[in-house]
């Protein structure tokens, strides 16, 4: 057994982690390829190996000097979360010896970096994930700039994913799609982030990963049906359950539609008709539910799934016998269900069969442990016969699982779900009468428990596997085949790892016959063509070819690198590396290049490929990733520190230069008496002015819990959350005014009659949108407990001249930095409006009314006028925590930049991150500097204006930029065009900061060089360029499909009559030889040119520039 030929070899080199579900090695089709990759395992590993011994006795002798990297301490992190996962895969063959150091020098040796990456692409393919984990991550650990590999990327991404380990596969999988747009597997990764995103509750982003997935039209390892699947239950799970119903029916009468998403459908449906009251009356729905489920079982007979909720159905309809029996069934497809197990103690509950119902929910208990349904039968059970010790134990765990609750579930039938009534509710109603439980029957929940407990590590795979739901239906595991589906997963995988000490064995005899055919140098340089796939192949496989026939002599020239000094094979590697993966290297593109240049040193690109990644920072520079914190520990009083603020005494006051200053010094300031001095009439923003003037604008209405200002519970108040909810619709001024005023009134009668008259003053009925990011589902309840629900204008745009004339001429009294219009404001250069931004928005609030947790848009400053009668209460981090706060919202399973999230603030001071808390008074400004983190309250009820500015510094605009590639990578729109800003910008200003124009000219370019690039590609593709020109005050251009800012060269496609521009890695996908797409310029390249070469900097006359 052996590689036998040239083919063979040609074929290993080309396997990566590409290949991943398209690959199905379990065919028996495929085992020649399959032992092809076990050998190649097998050579790479005993060069890992053989070159250990060799270096062992060297590296002792060097030191710890050389080469650290920064990159593996960074990600000492991934290792760290996963080293529950690491720790098993340390003992598989691959690990190195446990003296192996992975931090600083670590003698890399003879053996490629390369060799890890393959090694774990190879165990990859073979759905090995510990073993594929393991090596990824040393990879990782030893390769600085990993990330230039993106079949790494993507093939660490697949692991984590195949892990649930959701955080890190997400960020590595937006890494590659920020570093490489047109990723040959994109559609791959927007599927599974679309996945993600929905079990983290972040239903807008998966819904446009699911959209991005379904437009590409690459070859994928999943059908369209199975997309949209996946997006009608994306509706469900935020119970938009029309239009799921809607989406799923449509899918059904597809003709293509397979056995199995069939059967998922109907299971979909018919559990939704059971559950949901809005789909009709009680009667008929369970009917239609039983049709449905009974139809999901004939499409798929073996999914115990359908014949649990089948057993729900009949249990709810009383139809006793049937339940039992579709239980039953489901048990004997799917034995290992906690659910059906807890369902069937429920049903002998109710039957008045303690002692079954026990043995029922001790089965549901061990088969998972976290069951909290389950947990509370048996405590309803303990405590209905009076063993009242036993049924606080079993609350106690259940109130744990509360606690413990991870994302919602993809399915309805998982126990934490809101659309499921639990059972233990109804075996509550029912009030059932036990008769006593013996105290034997007991003693076997605790033994088996101790022996649970020694399992601990199945019990974590369990939990690894749970997360994205035990169901044997899951269509995901269907796409990749490989993959044993659902909690079968762990206990496979511990199979296969405990079955791993025999296989070592069977690869060592195999290895040891390998040993007799080439001697230990040839295999490591057979190691090397193994897994050289990006290099030159002719040479390697005439390398290889050498040291194969040559069997008694070494080859050469893999001697000469073998043997040659430890640190220059490093840095030759590395240089190596460098140029192999990253063509783009070779011209250098700077700021001091004329646009001539720039034009020649693209025509040395590759450009029939197009530009791999426009981003303004520099090339071989990694994926932009949030700061950390400052490292400087603070004291209990750094923690909470004043707030800069100054006091005006008159109009001098506000138009000293000194003002500007301080606001520019602090990340946040206030000035007092703003409105005073200036004598601002603030009365034209009063709510009885606004009503006077516009009766009829539009308000959009945020509907929130009233809490207290440093407090945030979740909807059952019973613990301190992040997430705070929100949920939107809209109204007019003169309709919230009369809440506003009303809420006054009833304030006012509280003060002697303490009811709940507040709560009364608004229904929920009028919600059309509820927006939640969070994982919780909304009740359009009161909540329990009595808590206020209010509601908070926002939003309200005072953009229109026409209808808000003299409130826009009163804030031109404001001194120019806090304008909304002046030409030392950058959002004046956009040269088009962005609501909210560049024009006045108002806020309309009563007391409790809560703008949660943010930076502004692209990190730009804001200015925010308090209108009163009442105060507002704020609280600020300085912007260079936001990296502390990002992870804490992480932590708290909350998108950072979708979710709407307030602070807890112990937690802040726990991570060492300050907060300014400050009253803002009427009359008083608070200037946000660039990317302060900032949230607020109302204390009463008050108006407030906002806008935003852009001082003409090198902070704001390097954070405006940073902002705009974070929100590239994390797919959310930059809402100011950074692009065409700067472009606008070096039109229209002149710039002597050095700092700032070297920025400025930087983003122009990368962005010239990227326009030349793309023309030319989309030249060498035979498409026309077509000259459009821009209308006057025309908005910038996003791309329709993944909203990322489309600059000059626009790729027009028509889509349902509409003409829709994309961006070229999109258009790319829709139509990888650009037919039937019009390509579109908005200036002509002389004319960028000319702006380009025109911009230089500005020496300001008598102050000498030290640059
Ligand atoms: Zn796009």
């Amino acid at each position: 057994m052996f590689l036998n030929s040239i083919d063979d070899l040609y074929i290993v080199q080309e396997l990566d982690s590409r290949y991943y579900g398209f690959l199905n090695l379990t065919d028996p089709k495929n085992n020649g390829i399959k032992d092809l990759i076990q050998q190649s395992i097998t050579i790479l590993q005993d060069e890992v190996a053989s070159s250990h011994s060799i270096n062992m006795s060297k590296q002792r002798d060097l030191q710890h000097a050389n080469v650290k990297c920064d990159v593996a301490v960074k990600y000492e992190e991934h290792i760290k979360e996963n080293s529950g996962i690491e720790s098993h895969a340390c003992d598989s063959k691959l690990a190195l010896p446990s003296d192996f150091k992975p931090k600083g020098n670590i003698g890399v040796g003879e053996v490629d970096i390369e060799t890890y990456c393959k090694l774990g692409h190879l165990h990859l393919l073979l759905t090995e994930y510990y073993e594929a984990l393991s090596a990824y991550q040393k990879y990782m650990r030893l390769c600085p700039k990993y990330w230039n590999n993106h079949s790494f990327l993507y093939g660490l991404g697949i692991v984590y994913f195949e892990f649930r380990c959701f955080k890190w596969s997400i960020k590595l999988f937006q890494e590659l799609l920020y570093l490489n747009p047109y990723f040959v597997c994109a559609n791959e990764i927007h599927l599974r982030l679309g996945l993600m995103l929905k079990v983290n509750g972040d239903f807008r982003s998966a819904l446009k990963h699911f959209q991005l997935a379904l437009a590409d039209s690459s070859p994928s390892t999943f059908s369209d049906l199975q997309v949209k699947f996946q997006i009608a239950h994306l509706y469900e799970v935020q119970n938009k359950h029309k239009a799921a119903k809607e989406s799923y029916e449509f899918i059904l009468n597809d003709k293509n539609i397979s056995l199995d998403l069939k059967a998922d459908i109907y299971r979909q449906l018919g559990w939704m008709y059971h559950c949901v009251e809005c789909l009709g009356e009680k009667k008929e729905r369970e009917s239609k539910a039983l049709r449905f489920l009974q139809k999901s079982i004939e499409a798929e007979p073996k999914c115990g799934q359908s014949l649990y909720l089948l057993g729900r159905c009949y249990a709810g309809v009383n139809k006793v016998h049937d339940a039992f029996l579709a239980y039953r069934n489901s048990v004997e497809k799917s034995e290992g269900n906690a659910d059906t197990w807890c369902s069937i103690g429920v049903l002998y509950q109710q039957q008045n069969q303690p002692t079954d119902a026990l043995q029922a929910y001790i089965c549901a208990v061990q088969l998972d442990k976290d069951h909290k349904s389950a947990w509370t039968n048996l405590g309803i059970l303990y405590e209905s016969c009076g063993q009242l010790r036993d049924a606080y134990a079993c609350y106690l765990n259940a109130v744990k699982q509360i606690s413990n609750q991870g994302p919602p579930p993809p399915y309805p039938h998982n126990h934490g779900s809101q659309t499921n009534p639990t059972p233990a509710k109804r075996a509550k109603d029912d009030n059932t009468e036990m008769s006593t439980i013996n105290r034997s029957e007991k003693l076997e929940i605790n033994t088996q428990f101790s022996q649970q407990n020694k399992k601990i590590f199945s019990v974590q795979q369990d939990k690894l596997g749970l997360q994205l739901t035990a169901s044997n239906c899951h269509p995901l595991n269907k796409m990749s085949s490989s993959v044993t589906p659902g909690s079968d997963v762990s206990s496979e995988r511990i199979n296969t790892y405990s079955s791993d000490a025999s296989s070592t064995n069977i690869i060592k005899e195999e290895s040891t016959d390998l040993e007799q055919h080439v001697s230990s140098n040839n295999q490591v340089s057979l190691g090397r063509s193994i897994i050289a796939c990006s290099q030159n192949s002719s040479e390697l496989i005439e390398d290889f070819n050498q040291s194969y026939s040559d069997n008694s002599k070494n080859s050469v020239k893999h001697e000469s690198s073998t043997q040659s000094n430890d640190d220059s094979y490093i840095i030759e590697q590395k240089t190596k590396n460098e140029y192999d993966l990253d063509p783009d290297i070779s011209p250098k593109f700077n700021i001091h290049m004329e646009s001539k240049q720039l034009w020649s040193a693209v025509q040395l690109l590759p450009v029939h490929e197009p530009p791999i990644n426009f981003t303004v920072f520099l090339r071989n520079s990694p994926p932009p990733t949030p700061p950390d914190c400052p490292p400087q520990k603070l004291s209990r009083e750094q923690l909470l520190p004043p707030t800069p603020s100054v006091h005006l005494e008159n109009k001098k006051n506000a138009f000293s230069p000194q003002l500007q200053e301080f606001c520019l010094k602090h990340p946040i300031a206030v000035v007092r008496g703003l409105a005073g001095a200036l004598k601002l009439d603030l009365g034209l923003f009063s709510t009885k002015t606004l009503v006077e003037a516009n009766p009829d604008h539009s308000v959009e209405v945020r509907t929130q819990v009233n809490q207290s200002p440093d407090e945030n519970w979740d909807i059952s108040q019973a613990k301190r959350v992040w997430a705070c909810i929100s949920h939107r619709s809209h109204t007019t001024i003169a309709k919230y005014a009369q809440y506003q005023a009303s809420s006054f009134q009833d304030s006012l009668k509280d003060e002697g009659d303490k009811g709940s008259v507040g709560s009364q003053v608004m229904s929920d009925s009028d919600s059309k949108d509820s927006v939640s990011n969070s994982n919780i589902n909304l009740k359009r309840k009161k909540t329990k407990n009595g808590s206020k629900m209010l509601r908070f204008g926002t939003n309200v745009d005072l953009s229109d001249e026409r209808k808000w004339k003299p409130q826009l001429s009163e804030l031109q009294k404001l001194p120019a930095f806090a304008r909304v219009i002046s030409a030392a404001n950058m959002l004046s250069h956009v040269g088009h409006v962005i609501l909210g931004m560049n024009t006045v928005q108002l806020y309309m609030k009563v007391p409790g009314s809560r703008t949660p947790g943010h930076q502004e848009n692209n990190n730009f400053c804001s200015i925010n006028i308090n209108i009163g009668p009442g105060d507002c209460e704020w609280f600020a981090v300085p912007d260079s925590y936001w990296g502390g706060i990002h992870n804490l919202c992480e932590k708290n399973n909350i998108s950072y930049l979708h979710g709407s999230w307030w602070p807890v603030l112990e937690d802040l001071y726990k991570e060492n991150i300050p907060v300014y808390r400050f009253i803002q008074k009427p009359g008083d400004l608070v200037w946000v500097n660039a990317g302060c983190v900032h949230w607020v309250q109302s204390v009463g009820w008050c108006n407030n204006i906002a806008w935003n500015v852009g001082p003409l510094t090198a902070r704001q605009y390097s954070l405006a930029i940073e902002r705009y590639e974070w929100n590239k990578l994390q797919s959310f729109k930059s809402i100011v065009p950074m692009v065409h800003l700067s472009w606008n910008l070096a039109r229209n200003i002149k710039v002597s900061d050095v700092k700032l124009f070297e920025l400025i000219k930087m983003c122009l370019c990368q962005s010239l060089k990227n326009v030349f690039h793309i023309q030319e590609f989309v030249k060498s593709k035979g498409v026309e360029i077509r000259f459009n020109g821009r209308g006057k005050n025309e908005a910038s251009h996003y791309c329709g499909q993944c909203e990322v800012e489309v600059f000059n060269v626009l790729f027009i496609r028509e889509q349902e009559k509409r003409h829709v521009v994309h961006c070229l890695p999109c258009v790319l996908k829709l139509s990888p030889s650009l037919q039937g797409i019009v390509c579109l310029e908005e200036y002509r390249l002389s004319e960028l040119e000319h702006v380009y070469d025109s911009f230089t900097l500005y020496r300001t006359q008598g102050l000498g520039q030290t640059h």
